[in-house]
């Protein structure tokens, strides 16, 4: 097997992302405009008439994924065709995330690429400003500019304050708005809740904000800016709606994504998303059952339960399902072959859950299960409400399941005070747990969370080091596990096809990215048998050997 198969296919994986995005899913997904359920062909013809079409990006996590394929849902319920460029849109929405500093830049960097001509922009606004000079991440960004180290200066790809280098992939966007004229720009997500109205001020361009906690209105927000309203919001967090759509479009046509629960009650030192997602709301069981037969009765065979704290599932509804009695009644939905979650926070995380796994072979055997450190001392500075005992502890009972279940992690290196006595002991856990899979990310200090304030931050270099070192260690154990597997054969989801001849990917019921050669015509969607020949740190390599 060619190594430049595996390292083609590899990149759409990897072990932790430095500083970037969000956990990424290996396998080919595949164009958004030909790849999702088709949509009635009288809402086409609407479509096409009214000349109503949207562009819709999205950053972030597999939850902003998912919000996107409702929003989507919603615009094509109201007769609007998706295009996949900016140029040929009506609408434009970016759907955006502010985990960490680099992601909320790159929305910043979008917005500012779509910015009038300064003779343009006087008619929409009195007065010109430089955008987002003043609002509370491009502020905080900018003080960050200011302190930055000497050294960081002298290093131009440093992380640096707004706005970011334009994206090459997006040359000219500023055109199309001059030219174009009456276009609709909304930001959706998290950087739309923690920016609010300020973005109105910043970028008057943009008519449409809103948080993920108020997608709930978006209908009706669409609806307002249709019948004319220049500029419309949905920024409430005080609200027990989850966010339910009649269609939701679909990107992937094998798994498909359903939140269960949105918001988050934990209030980790480090993190923005009890601020920009809200709190806890749960959706009620009976609806989530309804929407899994309906998913089986249309052909899909893997569901991914999504939740920024999935196992933390609390049914509002009489029935009152614990969460590993939920997962217990997905899993036995005809049809189903295939049950994921994801994430699950350790403090929630019980034996009921394994022995969910034990006791249903459809439920996947792999656990994401987020450590971020693996000292006690920083732990408790994160307010993650476990130490490392009882971290392992969880650990423990998953080792001891009738059948291997894969772990794998997220880790936050470079916290405040993270001395390296306590950088050891998260190497050290590395060791111990022998994680499939981690995402480590730099420290990223976020407006508005309590660490920000904390004393004694880590240099960037530093934390840079201390990511390098990690990645190293992690990739090491990878490569052992992997190399074990050979030899052994899994049950793949084939969801990839290779330009080469006869080279496909998927994925094996412990999230292990397979790439595998077979000589049959058509594969994608099917679950076949796959005999692993040889093994990388990140993806195993194969030959089919059955159905
Ligand atoms: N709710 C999940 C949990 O607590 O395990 C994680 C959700 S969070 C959206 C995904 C990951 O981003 C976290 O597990 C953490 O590793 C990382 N993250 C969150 N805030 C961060 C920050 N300020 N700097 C660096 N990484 C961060
Ligand atoms: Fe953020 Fe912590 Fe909630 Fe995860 S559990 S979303 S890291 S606050």
């Amino acid at each position: 097997m060619g190594k430049s198969f595996d390292i083609g296919l590899e990149r759409l994986t990897g072990i932790g992302v430095p500083g970037d995005g969000q956990p990424q899913e290996g396998g080919i997904k595949p164009p958004l405009h030909d790849a999702g359920r088709p949509f009635s062909d009288q809402g086409k013809q609407e479509a096409d008439a009214v000349g109503s079409t949207f562009y819709l990006e999205t950053f972030g996590c597999q939850m902003n994924d998912h919000d996107s394929e409702k929003v989507a849902g919603v615009l094509l319920a109201r007769g609007y065709r998706q295009v996949d460029g900016p140029e040929a849109a009506k609408v434009i929405l970016y759907n955006t995330c502010s985990i960490r500093e680099k992601a909320a830049q790159k929305v910043f960097s979008r917005l500012g690429e779509l910015r009038p001509a300064a003779s343009d922009l006087r008619s929409v606004a009195s007065e010109e400003r430089e955008p987002y000079a003043e609002t509370p991440i491009a502020k905080f960004a900018q003080d960050k500019q200011r302190t930055r180290s000497s050294e960081e200066k002298r290093n131009p790809s440093a992380q640096a304050g707004v706005p970011v280098p334009q994206d090459p992939k997006h040359p000219s966007l500023r055109k199309i708005v001059n030219a174009g004229g009456g276009k609709i720009i909304g930001v959706l997500g998290c950087v739309a809740q923690q920016e609010g109205e300020e973005i109105f001020e910043r970028a008057p361009w943009v008519s449409l904000v809103c948080g993920s906690a108020s997608y709930r209105k978006l209908p009706q927000l669409i609806a307002e800016l249709e019948a004319g309203n220049r500029r419309v919001t949905g920024l409430d967090t005080d609200t027990d709606e989850t966010f339910e759509t009649e269609i939701t479009r679909r990107d992937n046509p094998w798994r498909a994504y359903l939140t269960i629960i949105e918001g988050c009650d934990k209030a980790c030192s480090y993190c923005v998303v009890p601020f920009t997602r809200g709190p806890e709301r749960s959706r009620g069981s009976a609806s989530i059952l309804e929407e899994v037969r309906q998913l089986a009765d249309a052909g899909y065979s893997e569901v991914q339960l999504l939740g920024q704290t999935v196992n933390s599932y609390a049914d509002p509804s009489a029935r009152n399902m614990r969460f590993s009695e939920l997962l217990a009644a997905v899993a036995e939905v005809s049809g189903i072959r295939r049950v994921r979650f994801t994430t699950s926070h350790p403090r929630d995380f019980g034996k009921d859950i394994v022995e969910a796994i034990e006791a249903h072979p459809t439920i996947c055997d792999h656990v994401h299960l987020p450590v971020q450190s693996g000292s006690t001392a920083v732990l408790r500075a994160m307010a993650r409400t476990y130490s490392r005992e009882e971290y392992l502890e969880k650990i423990a009972l998953m080792k001891a399941a009738r059948r291997p279940i894969s772990i794998t992690t997220d880790m936050i290196v470079g916290f405040p005070g993270e001395t390296e006595k306590d950088f050891e002991e998260t190497l050290t856990l590395l060791d111990e747990v022998q994680y499939d899979s981690v995402f480590a990310f730099k420290y990223s200090p976020r407006p508005n969370t309590p660490s920000l304030k904390m004393a004694d931050a880590i240099p960037e270099e530093e934390k840079g080091r201390r990511l390098g070192i990690l990645m190293d260690r992690q990739r090491e154990i990878q490569r052992v596990r992997n190399e074990k597997l050979v030899g052994e054969t899994f049950e793949v989801l084939v969801d990839g096809k290779s330009r080469r001849e006869n080279q496909w990917s998927g994925h094996t019921s412990s999230n292990r990215v397979m790439n595998f050669t077979s000589p049959e015509q058509e594969l994608l969607g099917d679950y076949v048998q796959v005999k692993v020949v040889s093994a990388m740190p990140n993806s195993l390599v194969g030959e089919m050997v059955g159905r």
